[in-house]
């Protein structure tokens, strides 16, 4: 590991340092932490503290609520955005139970045993997600609008833009806490924003995506702004999507590049994207978990519907881009920033993992513009993503590979817990309701 006990208690010391966040995700995807001082951080690094389970949502029943965080130590992290007298730093924990065994609730954990399923088959796992997210005003009592300062449009210098400034900041405060950042840029709508990253293996690409969200959220707020990674904020607008850059390696090398084909893909590249097309309706409601997230997946704003690859098309729902050799990797396109990535990583290797092992092949590449063709893919019965939130939730409860890999404990908790939530949604009544049908019923 990079760091070992000793540095880190020589960290806290001589960086002065007075609070550490042990910090977890919850299934949902939200972090939670416990906040401790720099006198418990032996303590702490013992394996020794302890947090009441049942007060986080998905996590235990009251009576079995005694859990313990255990750090990761390569995760220790100085918070750039804190006083810099009266440091705070953050460690990201695994949850284990009071005997020791990892509990099975922890989406870490989930990731963690997907990774060891991969690690048997003799590969690592890497991830870089591209994540969008919008800057909107604040009003004067500081409440989130969804109004926008700024006018410019892709990739626009605009002078007119309070979101560069913000996002600039962001990158810099993110390279401070190691992220190598290696594009940042406006985004298609007006206030959307991205900034990516360099990929790593998946544990840490999800810890990443964590710190990232906080960052953002973070920083846009002492700019007097709100970041938000909800899917579809604005109606007629493109939405915030989180696209996720996969690759195998074995022995240190890219095990999707093979020089040799025509399209200088491996077998196990092929086999990879059939899996992730098999499983793609199954695993829709982990990458895609809000009700809010089906607003997104509609024709016209590079969000795909329909089930398709392509090593061209930014309207597929998974693409090759076109770099070869290490940097060859499988692009999906359907996530979004509101999902846990633990989960969300998981859920996607289990399902390539699946179509290596059952050796399947994907269907021929669609190079068209799927938006414009809509109507024929229909035609030819090309599967699309589920509608709704409903509709994903009983498709993953159908895929056994996705709730496998979810486990027993995190499939319970997750399909109740959304159930509910799209339980609440479908009582609402909405503003295009009353706009549709007030007047002419
Ligand atoms: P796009 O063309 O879709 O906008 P970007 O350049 O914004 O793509 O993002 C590419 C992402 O893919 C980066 O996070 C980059 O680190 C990542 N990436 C590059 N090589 C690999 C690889 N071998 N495996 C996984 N991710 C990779
Ligand atoms: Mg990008
Ligand atoms: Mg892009
Ligand atoms: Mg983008
Ligand atoms: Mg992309």
């Amino acid at each position: 590991g990079k760091y070992t006990r000793e540095d880190i208690l020589r960290l806290v010391r001589e960086e002065d340092i007075q609070f550490i966040r042990m910090q977890f995700t919850d299934i949902f995807g939200q972090m939670k932490n416990v906040a401790i001082t720099a006198s418990q951080i032996e303590k702490a690094l013992d394996n020794q503290i302890m947090m009441d389970g049942s007060s986080i949502e998905g996590f235990v029943r009251i009576e079995e609520s005694d859990q313990y965080l255990w750090p990761d130590l390569d995760t220790f992290a100085i918070l750039p955005w804190r006083p810099q007298y009266g440091k705070v730093a953050r460690l990201i924990c695994d949850v284990h139970n009071p005997d020791g065994t990892p509990f099975v609730g922890d989406p870490r954990g989930v990731l963690k045993r997907a990774l060891a399923r991969a690690g048997e088959m003799g590969l690592t796992f890497n991830a870089g997600p591209e994540l969008e997210f919008f800057l909107f005003q604040t009003d004067e009592d500081g409440r989130p609008t969804t109004k926008t300062s700024d006018e410019a449009g892709y990739f626009d210098l605009g002078p007119l833009d309070h979101g560069e400034s913000t996002r600039r900041e962001i990158c810099l405060c993110l390279e401070e806490m190691g992220f190598e950042i290696e594009a940042s840029h406006h985004e298609v709508a007006a206030g959307q924003h991205e900034i990516d990253f360099k990929y790593t293996e998946a544990l840490q690409a999800a810890d990443n995506i964590m710190t990232f969200k906080l960052a953002v959220k973070t920083l846009a707020q002492k700019n007097g702004l709100h970041a938000t990674f909800m899917p579809k904020p604005v109606c007629g607008a493109a939405g915030s999507g989180m696209h996720v850059n996969m690759s195998l390696f074995r022995d240190g090398q890219n095990a999707f590049y093979d020089p040799a084909d025509p399209r200088k893909l491996s077998l196990l590249a092929y086999q990879f994207i059939a899996g992730l097309l098999d499983h793609v309706q199954g695993f829709c409601a982990v990458t895609n978990p809000l009700v809010n997230s089906y607003k997104r997946l509609v024709p016209g704003y590079e969000a795909p519907c329909h089930l398709a690859w392509s090593t061209g098309n930014r309207s597929a729902l998974i693409r090759i881009p076109t770099p070869r050799g290490a940097g060859t990797r499988v692009e999906l396109r359907s996530p979004d920033p509101s999902c846990n990535p633990y989960l969300a990583f998981a859920v996607c290797l289990a399902a390539g993992l699946d179509g290596i092992q059952r050796r399947l092949t994907p269907p021929a590449e669609n190079n068209e513009n799927l938006y414009a063709i809509a109507a024929d893919l229909e035609a030819q019965g090309v599967r699309r993503l589920p509608a709704s939130l409903e509709a994903a939730i009983h498709a993953l409860e159908a895929d056994s590979v996705v709730t496998a890999a979810l486990g027993e404990h995190v499939t319970n908790q997750y399909v109740t817990g959304k159930l509910r939530e799209w339980e609440q949604y479908r009582a609402q009544v909405t503003q295009w309701e009353l706009d549709q049908y007030l007047v002419t019923c």
